[in-house]
């Protein structure tokens, strides 16, 4: 679509120096105790992260902890990304996804198109520990939610009815309709997602997945976020990942188990998150056809920390926050396709 797409190899040494930024690849070592994990930067990273840290870090359960963490942005109604005050699809209701996976039994739940309930990360992961299932979708999982006592409320804010309604009055192409042998998806289709991952003091791992999705989706629509394997991935073994970015690609290349699996292959968790940004890259094509963008983040068991995107956002490079022992730092991680025209939330 534009020549200004560049294909570059590694661009973790470019880029303006952020404070607290750290882009050291950890190399294989012990774990140093408690980690927790999610995939945005200074902005969101703190204020996520340290309910989840203060549990952990009292050696609290593992799973309180990223559920907490996750529930930050599920009720923060100024992000339009996930939960309460998530952007609608093109109908003007918040459908929202999540996923959550626990290593050390490999168990996992998840719930897709859930309306009217805030923290949909909390309802997945009473379908990983009270139920037999894994997904539970549209008013099933709204009535099963119900069932454990939460309150169906409206989740669209004033502030995402009017960005929606901008959309619809002014018409806009940006949607997820065809005309026939019109395969145009848009750049800058308004994204976004959290991943928390984390591991407990006796090296256990899981991760939770939420989202409001793709907005203005077709209603019904699910993305890769509460899709096992692909928005999210855990193995006690070896780590886990989680993705952000335009779910169908992440959905086609099984990305979370892709970058999982090449971790356990002997991959960083920086060169298993690059791994698969190439392989998006390759099977649309190569760079000139890549009008969306993906970030995902890992977390080897090791407490070492990867995170790669297609492109840049706004001439930066993606990141992740996490907190250890040693503080809440932000890892800035690399982006395989130089375009500074994409406004990618993540
Ligand atoms: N991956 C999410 C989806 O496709 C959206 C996002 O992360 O931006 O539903």
């Amino acid at each position: 679509m534009n020549s200004r797409r560049k294909f570059i190899k590694n661009l973790t040494a470019v880029g303006a120096t952020v404070p607290l930024v750290t882009n050291i690849q950890a190399k294989p070592k012990k774990n140093k105790g408690p980690v927790i994990l999610c995939s945005r930067g200074e902005v969101w990273g703190e204020k996520v992260l340290r309910p989840g840290w203060d549990i952990l870090s009292k050696n609290g359960k593992l799973l309180d902890a990223i559920e907490k963490s996750s529930n930050v942005t599920e009720l923060d109604p100024e992000d339009t990304s996930v939960g309460y005050g998530g952007l609608p699809n093109e109908h003007g209701v918040v459908q929202l996804d999540a996923s959550i996976m626990y290593g050390p039994t490999h168990n996992c739940g998840s719930v897709a198109a859930l309306e009217g309930i805030k923290t949909p990360c909390s309802v997945a992961r009473l379908v990983m520990e009270r139920t037999d299932h894994i997904h539970i979708v549209g008013k099933g999982a709204q009535n099963f939610a119900k069932l454990h006592g939460f309150k169906v409320e409206n989740l669209l804010t004033d502030k995402a009815r009017k960005i929606w309604l901008s959309w619809k009055e002014n018409l806009s192409s940006k949607d997820d309709w065809f005309p026939p042998a019109d395969n145009n998806y848009d750049d800058n289709r308004t994204t976004g997602t959290i991943n928390v991952l984390g591991i407990d003091a006796d090296s256990n791992v899981a991760g939770i997945t939420t989202t409001s999705g793709l907005a203005y989706k077709i209603p019904g629509r699910i993305g890769d976020s509460p899709i096992i394997g692909a928005g999210l991935y855990v193995d006690n073994e070896v780590g886990a990942a989680g993705a952000t970015g335009r779910g169908e690609e992440i959905l086609r290349t099984c990305g979370s188990f892709f970058v999982v699996e090449q971790m356990r292959n002997g991959k960083s968790p920086q060169e298993a998150c690059e791994a698969l940004c190439q392989r998006i890259i390759d099977i649309n094509g190569g760079t000139k056809n890549i009008n969306f963008n993906d970030k995902i983040v890992a977390l080897g068991k090791d407490g070492s920390v990867g995170c790669a995107s297609i492109k840049e956002r706004k001439g930066n490079n993606p990141k992740l926050a996490y907190w250890s022992n040693d503080g809440f730092k932000v890892y800035k991680g690399t982006y395989l396709i130089e375009d500074k025209s994409v406004d990618y939330v993540g």
